[in-house]
């Protein structure tokens, strides 16, 4: 079930050399280009931020201290390590990766998706991905050209794996995106299942394990089982998200030609020093998660005290909840007005139809969005009696 997605020609062909801004735009932008929309990010502007799963704690001072002093003895002037050797070998050690596998870094894991997707991807080349999922893939898909294959989910979210296995058989996918746990649907699939669907896939096959500190399961130890296997990880949800950094670890081999794409000093240095840094106190963030990870059972406990909230399992830092029908995008407005900027899901897919998606938070913001969340539900049972 391929998505919809037009390929052009030759676009000289299609658009009359007729001078004008508009019609140059036309005639130079790649159509894949002119019919995509922008990724949506709200501005949080005095909001309180539930949208982008980022962790609401912050360093205590004596750890921000100490990294204020580190930070200050980099070298402006100077270009970074373009391999980033050091942070490089400190993350190898921090995930005792296997000496046969090796690291790539990212500046962010949207990066790492958009190498993969330039090195592997292109016209002729298919991605596929359970749907919903991630929206960057099946974005970075269409921006390089590549045909999307969005496979879809049962009515839970679970991984159809039989769809996927007919997928990978007839369209020979150059890369398949599994997110474990998956985003925005926070479901996680079966090792059962990725084993299987990594012995089917032709191509490689990526374990986007961005939740992983809230879930624990990873693939890293089964990189140099399979020659076709990569696992990407992120800083960003941990709390680290601005300082962009992703990695990919997988064999040598597949990296060495992910390394030829990659721009050489993609990542900054202060990121570099920072994650460096960050890598000694895992601690504090190990710590932040597991709280997150309490707070995440409590706040569901909590919506399913909500009449009418569906509220779907969750093994990341976030909750998936499905509004009364056709209310969706009317309580998430609700919610904005009352000051909450959640993840507004209703209409990016069929399937999330009336979904919006809250990050877990303080005591404090899990609280002030459960009352907004009942408030607002209110407000729109009123509008729809009056
Ligand atoms: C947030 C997210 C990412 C992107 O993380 P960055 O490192 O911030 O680019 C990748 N994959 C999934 C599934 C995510 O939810």
């Amino acid at each position: 079930m391929l998505s919809r997605q037009r390929f052009e020609t030759d676009r000289r062909q299609r658009t009359e050399p007729v001078p004008g801004q508009g019609n140059r735009i036309a005639r130079w932008v790649p159509s894949r280009i002119l019919e995509l929309s922008p990724y949506h990010a709200d501005s949080a502007d005095g909001l309180l931020k539930l949208d982008a799963m980022e962790n609401p704690y912050t360093w205590p001072s004596e750890i921000k201290d100490q990294w204020l002093q580190i930070i200050s003895t980099v070298p402006l002037n100077r270009y970074p390590d373009p391999q980033g050797t050091a942070l490089r070998q400190d993350l190898k050690t921090w995930c005792g990766l296997d000496l046969a596998a090796d690291l790539m870094l990212g500046n962010g894991s949207d990066e790492l998706i958009q190498i993969i997707a330039m090195t592997l991807g292109g016209r002729g080349q298919v991605i596929m991905a359970p749907e919903p999922s991630f929206s960057m893939y099946s974005m970075i898909a269409s921006v390089t050209g590549t045909r999307f294959l969005g496979v879809p989910r049962d009515t839970e979210f679970r991984i159809d794996l039989q769809a996927c296995l007919d997928g990978i058989a007839e369209h020979q996918p150059c890369c398949v995106f599994l997110a474990r746990p998956n985003n925005p649907t926070g479901s996680l699939c079966s090792n059962e299942t990725v084993h299987a669907i990594i012995d089917a896939a032709p191509g490689l096959v990526v374990v986007d394990e961005a939740y992983h500190a809230f879930c624990g399961h990873t693939f890293l130890d089964r990189i140099t089982d399979h020659d076709n296997l990569v696992v990407m990880r992120t800083f960003s949800k941990l709390g680290l998200a601005a300082l962009r950094l992703g990695f990919l670890a997988g064999p040598k081999n597949w990296l060495d030609q992910f390394n030829k794409v990659r721009l050489p000093y993609n990542v900054n240095t202060l990121t570099q020093v920072s994650v460096r840094f960050a890598l000694e106190h895992m601690e504090w963030f190990q710590g932040c998660a597991e709280q997150i990870c309490n707070h995440r059972e409590q706040l569901s406990i909590a919506l399913l005290g909500l009449p009418d909230v569906q509220v779907y399992p969750s093994d990341g830092n976030f909750l998936l909840m499905r509004m009364p029908r056709g209310r969706g995008t009317e309580i998430f407005q609700c919610l904005r007005q009352s000051g909450i900027l959640v993840k507004n899901l209703d209409g990016s897919h069929e399937a999330l139809a009336d979904c919006l998606r809250v990050s877990v938070s303080s005591t404090d913001d899990n609280q002030a969005f459960v009352a907004a969340l009942r408030n607002s539900l209110e407000t729109v049972d009123l509008r729809e009696s009056s």
